[in-house]
């Protein structure tokens, strides 16, 4: 009895929820993200017709976040998890077990076309000039890999073809590409590769053309699936939102030429697809993990490597304590500028995707000496 009345009860609720957001007022859908920018992107698109919530809470680095068992409940009637993939939040997996049978889990980093970047797990070797492009090795706890290098920072559509290693221990990523915007990107994930070494670098959400050709139609598709009947809705966001993305672009890229140098230094290696965008490049960084301290070898290499490419600043983030980096920026004569790969909505200077760009734009000019200072 009881049973049957619950049933009735769902069966009721269900076609409620379907008959209003017919009429465009019915319970906004609900969906998750890993992160808050995937979040800015979603509420973009999603508008009042959505509800979306980002399970790394602001100034929380997503590298060392583990969820708690509360953050079950936040996905609990959600019809959407949208992740980064690819063993960034990996830590994701442990939610899902619990999550509602009618959640669906999207991993941005395979979508087609996204061109993930390698993650970055050999920049003394580059930066030093120790190598050329071509093959390398690497050996980090053990676990050798053989790492196809590319560093060409104009050449978007470079494929990135991944070499297998010698002893089948990692998953490969097919690429393939054809230069007329029909490549593929199959970035499969590596869940059991260990805590560091992420086969590619997860902040693809800093670059605002790959949120517009990539994640916005990944996210649009998606949530049309969810909510057919706003489908007229979502298409009209996207349009718009489209429009924006392209000239916040040029925005970046107009404040960028201005800037008297190209050479930055990051707190982690967060902005790999924002450099290549704009034609910067990183000289050295601080942590090479998220949240693991850099050793007295390493800090002594990016002081002399600082010193030699003039770098006058060290780009710090909010999510990760700058002691360290004031203290080397500190032995080179320079100072700290802060950016934030992550964003936080109550901060009104970064809460919203555009507003986070906008603020790294500018911490980015600071740093590499804007003329408009
Ligand atoms: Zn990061």
């Amino acid at each position: 009895m009881k049973r049957l009345a619950t049933a009735l009860l769902i069966g009721a609720a269900g076609f409620w929820m379907t008959a209003h957001s017919a009429l465009g007022s019915g319970k906004p859908i609900g969906v998750v993200t890993s992160v808050i920018p995937v979040a800015y992107v979603v509420e973009e698109l999603g508008g009042e017709r959505v509800e979306v919530k980002a399970l790394v809470p602001p100034g929380a680095s997503p590298h060392t976040f583990e969820p708690v068992p509360s953050d079950m409940r936040r996905i609990a009637g959600a019809r959407l998890f949208f992740v980064i993939g690819g063993g960034f939040d990996a830590w994701s997996d442990k939610l899902l077990g619990a999550a509602p049978a009618g959640l669906e889990t999207v991993h941005l980093i395979e979508a087609r076309n996204l061109n993930p970047l390698e993650g970055e797990d050999d920049h003394h070797g580059e930066e030093h000039g120790e190598e050329k492009a071509g093959a390398k090795e690497e050996d980090h706890h053990g676990e050798k890999k053989a790492v196809a290098k590319k560093e060409e920072h104009h050449d978007e559509e470079k494929a990135a073809a991944k070499k297998e290693d010698h002893h089948g221990e990692e998953k490969v990523a097919a690429k393939e590409e054809d230069h007329h915007g029909e490549e593929k990107a199959t970035a499969k994930k590596e869940e059991d590769h260990g805590e560091e070494g992420e086969e590619f670098n997860p902040h693809f959400w800093l670059d605002p053309i790959r949120i517009r050709d990539v994640v916005v139609p990944v996210i649009v598709e998606h949530l049309i699936e969810a909510d057919p009947a706003g489908k007229a809705y979502y298409q009209k966001r996207r349009e718009d939102f489209h429009r924006r993305l392209t000239a916040l672009d040029q925005e970046i890229r107009g404040e960028l030429d201005k800037a008297k140098s190209r050479k930055y230094i990051a707190f982690h290696a967060a902005w790999p697809y924002f450099a290549e965008r704009y034609g910067l490049e990183k000289v050295a960084v601080v942590q090479e993990f998220g949240g693991e301290e850099p050793t007295p070898r390493e800090v002594a290499n990016l002081v002399r490597d600082a010193r030699a490419a003039g770098v006058g600043a060290i780009l710090v983030e909010p999510q990760l304590n700058p002691r360290v980096a004031q203290t080397i920026a500190a032995e080179f004569g320079a100072g700290t500028v802060v950016v934030d790969p992550v964003g936080d909505p109550g901060d009104p200077a970064r809460s919203s995707y555009e507003k986070l760009m906008r603020f790294n734009t500018r911490a980015f000019g600071n740093a590499l000496g804007s003329k408009r200072n």
